[in-house]
Formats: structure tokens, C-alpha cells, sequence
């Protein structure tokens, strides 16, 4: 008797003696005959009981969905016109000869022979159930095979995967560390890596060259639909390079692992600066699937009259027009629509005009003339037919929401096709940035960032002006990455820390460990991090990272299944100092 898996069984094998062990997927019973479908991760064999056998046939009429057995037989084929092209296993099946069950299943709380639609939370309660279904087998057979297509080519080039720890020293990195007491030391805390940023750095100046590691982060932020307290990075660091071998090592990398796991060629990927990203997509993750692109029509407007949008016409304003192709067909009620998700996205309002075949019509049908129609049309090449989308406001407040805006239409218009990859560069980020809320220079990617070459002086004079060499990956509209290289000077690392306000002590009780490697001979360097959730997600043609992760919580940072964070003992609190050990003196009377 042969072991099988379910999914191994083809014609050829008819007459051979097998033996398979999975679950009970589904049961029909008919003719006299009971039929048992028997999957694992590998696929489904269907296995017949004739009442001929009534030991075996007992047992087997007592199947119940989800029970695991094991069973033997001779593999013969399926009769004529009973082949399955559907299945794999489809022109086979098993006539058992023994039954053993290995395991009873209760009844389960949803169906786990079929990916139909489930409540979230109740998936994530019965993971286990959830996980044996065909989606997430899949999800999780993709995710495997593109982080070793990573692996494989991050090998082939000469790095080191290199393991960095998970308890280390609070070292802020844009969010709020997540923190563990220590109780050897009490009152001393470890911070979980929000990445392992500095310590792939350290690798560098430790002589290491070409670092990667699929790494875990973590980031105790507030939850958000598509927001996990943990994540995977694929975390890259690089000796003696400039952004543009960076770049070079992650496209490569990219683009073997989509020829590699998807099938899929991948063109080189176009880089676009950070401000051309806004002024052309109104996002710093533009999705390129699709055109589009938005059009400046202030010029258009400048002495027409109509005073709120005159407004925005100056140098700190835009005035910016999504092109809706086909749109002047759309109804009163779709404009009203349109309107409403430009206010959502924080438009004060929406200009729409329609240029149909029988004539103009328009939000602002009594200030335009035809021939300012003309020169609006002209200006966002629009042609009859179409209607135009317009947002005027702040320069990036307008560019912002005409991008969110031209993402609706083109949602409207099915152009955002699931099976169609687009991947760019966004380069040419500012080094500093005003923090919105306490108008402070903060860093826009991290305080590790180095500036662009040439530019060191302008530190005191003009922060804001200056670039940094940090680069993201996009694809789909999607930010799959961020990196950069990294200040190999400790006195421009000093600077940098020191215009972002932190003070000499402060930079020495936070940093002093990298300051200090940085002065023992620290070799240019750099690197970048890629998100596996989302690249698994995007391959995968899901819509939530949480369809990707074997186990992640739920939009509320909570583990349903494990029940996950929940209360500890008032033992292990007072072991780890958290609470006093002093026992409550008893009550006055
Ligand atoms: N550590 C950075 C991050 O997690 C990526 C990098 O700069 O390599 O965003």
C-alpha cells in the first residue's frame, strides 16, 4: 500500500493499492453507493462504499463532514461519463476497502467544503476551520512561494539572511513602540522592533556587506482597516552603494519573483519624483493601471469671473480636473454621488461639467460660457461625451482629493483590473516635513535618511528645501516599501537628530550605540523593506492583508481565536514589577 496524498491520484494509477488520510470534505449518498470526497492541502479523491463491504459501509454512514479518516483500496477509473475535468483526480476514485477514523469533527459554524461568503470574525474565531478552506490554502501556498522566490534571489546575489532579535532598546521610528518588561531588571522595559532599521545599519558597519532577512515589525499604532500591530518586511541592506544599485536589487528582485511565482512579466518599473506623482496622480502611490492623469486647469479660469475658483488660481493653489471618459452620460444623481465623495474626501465642494453631444451641463451651468467651456475642455483634453471632474483649494489639498477622485472613476469604469500589475519608483522625497498637528520639522521617512549629495549644508538655512535619497516602491496604488541611504557620518547623523529638535543627551541615551559604531569605520550603505502582507495580498488578488496571514487580528489589534491581549495574573504582574507586592493591609473597621 502506496501513502498518497488527495491530489496525487491520476488515471495512470488505476490498480494500484493506496492508502490516503485527510477529511471528509462532502458525502453524497446514491445508488446504493456512499461517496466521500477526502481532501488534504494537495486536492480531493473521491472514495466509494458499496454495501457489499458492511463492516466498512457501517462506518462509513456515519461520516460526518470534517472528520479525518484514513482509507485504503485499489485505485480504478471512474466509469464512462462520470469523469470530474474539474478535479485533478477526476478520472480516478478509490473503492475502499478499509475506513479508520481517525478523528470526529464536531459540526462546524460554517462550511468549510466551499469558499462562500463568512462572517470575518467568525473565521477568525475558528481559524483552523478557516485555514483548511481552498482560499486561504492557496493564499498561503502564494505567500510561501514568493518569499522563497526572495530568498532564492536574494541568495543568488551574495547576501546573508541574517537574523536580527526582537527584544531591543526603545529606538522610535515614527510610530509607538510596543514594550516588554523586563523582570530580570525591573523597571526596565525591551521595545519589540518597529523594524529592524538600526540593527541591519550595524550589520553594515559589522563588515556583513549584503544583509536580508523576512523580518517581523511591530508597531503599536492605532488600528485601521488594513492595519496589523505586526508585520512581515523583506529587509534589505547593502555596503558601499548608491540608491541607484538599491533600486536596481529590489526591481530584480521584484521582477523575478512575479516571472518566478506568478508567471507574470514585469516591465522595467517607471520612476516618477515625489512632486510629479502629486502633480500627475494627486497621490504619492500613484496607481498606473490606467491613465487618467490630472490636468491644471487654473490658467482656464484665470478672468472668468467666477470668483471661488479665481481664488485658487495664484501659486499656492491648484485648480485640478479629473477627466471622466464617456461621463456626460452620467445622471443628476451620479454627479450628486460624485459631489458627495469629493466632500468625503475633503473637498469643499465639486465643479462637474458635462460635455454632451446635445450640450453643456454643469454644476455651474449659469457662469460658464462656451467659451470657457472650450478652453476648460482644451486644457484637460477632453473631448464630447466626457465629463470633467474639477477640485479647486490648496495645491495639495486640491491634488489630493482630485486623486482620491480620479480612484473613483476609474473604480466606476472597471480600469483597476486585479490581474494587471503595475509597479513604479517614487524618488525625490523631501528630506524633513512640517508635522500637521504641532507645525514641528519632523523626518518624512526616518531619521536615518541621508540627504541628497551635496546638499549637508543647508541643514541650518534651508531644511526644508533639502531632498532626501529615499525611494518607495508602489504598485497598484499600493506603497510596498520605503528605503533610503542611510547617513554613514556620524556628524551628519548628529545634525539630522539635532535639527529634529533632540537634544546632545537625548541623542546619546536614545542613539549613543549607533553613534558610537558609526565612528568605528561605518561603510556607505543602504537598503529598503518591502511588506510581504501587501505584496502577498496584491498577488493574490485580495483586498485585506488579513486573507494572507495565517493568523493576524482583526481591525481591532485582537486575536479572536486565542482571545489575544487578554488579562494576566496579579503573579506575573508582580514578577515583572508592574504592580507592588505589598499586601493590602486589611480594612480599618
Ligand atoms: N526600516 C524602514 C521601514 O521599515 C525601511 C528602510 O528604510 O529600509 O520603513
Amino acid at each position: 500500500m502506496d501513502k498518497v496524498s488527495c491530489g496525487a491520484l491520476r488515471a495512470s494509477d488505476a490498480g494500484r493499492g493506496v492508502e490516503l488520510s485527510g477529511w471528509v470534505h462532502r458525502r453524497r449518498d446514491h445508488g446504493g453507493l456512499i461517496f466521500i470526497d477526502v481532501r488534504d492541502r494537495d486536492g480531493l479523491t473521491q472514495v466509494v462504499f458499496a454495501p457489499e463491504d458492511a463492516a466498512v459501509f457501517a462506518v462509513a454512514e456515519s461520516l460526518r463532514n470534517e472528520d479525518v479518516v484514513r482509507v485504503a483500496g485499489s485505485v480504478r477509473l471512474r466509469p464512462d461519463g462520470t469523469h470530474n475535468a474539474k478535479l485533478a483526480t477526476g478520472e480516478v476514485e478509490l473503492p475502499a476497502s478499509s475506513l479508520e477514523i481517525l478523528a470526529r469533527s464536531l459540526t462546524p459554524p460554517f462550511s468549510v467544503n466551499s469558499d462562500a461568503d463568512v462572517d470575518e470574525s467568525l473565521r477568525l474565531r475558528y481559524r483552523y476551520l478557516d485555514l483548511r478552506r481552498g482560499r486561504l490554502q492557496h493564499n498561503l501556498t502564494v505567500r510561501h512561494r514568493l518569499v522563497k522566490a526572495m530568498r532564492d534571489y536574494f541568495d543568488a546575489h551574495d547576501f546573508l539572511e541574517i537574523e536580527t532579535p526582537n527584544l531591543i532598546k526603545s529606538t522610535p521610528e515614527g510610530a509607538r513602540d510596543y514594550l516588554v518588561p523586563s523582570r530580570v531588571h525591573p523597571g526596565t522595559f525591551y521595545a519589540l522592533p518597529q523594524s529592524p532599521q538600526i540593527l541591519k545599519q550595524i550589520c553594515m558597519i559589522g563588515g556583513l556587506g549584503r544583509y536580508m532577512q523576512i523580518a517581523r515589525c511591530y508597531r503599536d499604532e492605532d488600528p485601521r482597516a488594513d492595519r496589523q500591530p505586526e508585520f512581515t518586511q523583506l529587509d534589505v541592506e547593502m555596503s558601499f552603494v548608491g540608491e541607484e544599485d538599491v533600486l536596481a536589487i529590489m526591481e530584480g528582485c521584484m521582477r523575478q519573483v512575479w516571472e518566478r511565482v506568478l508567471a507574470i512579466e514585469v516591465g522595467p518599473m517607471p520612476r516618477l519624483t515625489h512632486a510629479e506623482a502629486v502633480r500627475r496622480y494627486g497621490s504619492d502611490k500613484p496607481d498606473l493601471r490606467f491613465g487618467l492623469e490630472l490636468a491644471d486647469v487654473a490658467s482656464a479660469f484665470e478672468g472668468s469671473g467666477i470668483k471661488f475658483l479665481e481664488a485658487h488660481t495664484g501659486p499656492g493653489g491648484r485648480i485640478a480636473a479629473v477627466r471622466y471618459p464617456g461621463g456626460a452620460s452620467l445622471s443628476r444623481r451620479d454627479f450628486d454621488q460624485l459631489t458627495e465623495a469629493a466632500k468625503q474626501f475633503g473637498a469643499g465642494g465639486l465643479v462637474w461639467i458635462a460635455l454632451g453631444a446635445d450640450g453643456t451641463k454643469s454644476s455651474i451651468a449659469k457662469l460658464l460660457t462656451d467659451e470657457l467651456t472650450a478652453r476648460v475642455a482644451a486644457a484637460a483634453g477632453a473631448e464630447t461625451g466626457d465629463a470633467l471632474l474639477i477640485v479647486a483649494g490648496a495645491r495639495h489639498e486640491a491634488s489630493e482629493i482630485a486623486g482620491k477622485l480620479r480612484i473613483e472613476v476609474a473604480d466606476r469604469l472597471n480600469l483597476r483590473d486585479p490581474q494587471a500589475f503595475a509597479f513604479c519608483w517614487i524618488v525625490g522625497f523631501p528630506l524633513f516635513e512640517k508635522d500637521p498637528d504641532s507645525g514641528e520639522i519632523t523626518f518624512s521617512h526616518h531619521p536615518f535618511t541621508a540627504p541628497a549629495p551635496g546638499q549637508e549644508n543647508m541643514f541650518d538655512t534651508e531644511p526644508l528645501s533639502m531632498r532626501a535619497q529615499h525611494y518607495d516602491m508602489v504598485l497598484n496604488g499600493y506603497e510596498l516599501g520605503s528605503g533610503s541611504i542611510r547617513n554613514h557620518s556620524v556628524d551628519v547623523q548628529r545634525k539630522i537628530f539635532e535639527r529634529l529638535g533632540l537634544s546632545a543627551g537625548e541623542i546619546e541615551d536614545r542613539f549613543g550605540f549607533l553613534m558610537e559604531a558609526l565612528q568605528y569605520g561605518a561603510p556607505p550603505h543602504g537598503g529598503m523593506a518591502l511588506g510581504i502582507d501587501r505584496i502577498a495580498m496584491l498577488a493574490c488578488g485580495e483586498s485585506s492583508i488579513r486573507d494572507v496571514i495565517a493568523f493576524p487580528k482583526n481591525q481591532m489589534a485582537r486575536d479572536l481565536m486565542m482571545d489575544a491581549p487578554s488579562a494576566v495574573s496579579l503573579k506575573q504582574l508582580q514578577e515583572l514589577a508592574l504592580v507592588s507586592t505589598a499586601t493590602p493591609k486589611p480594612a480599618q473597621p
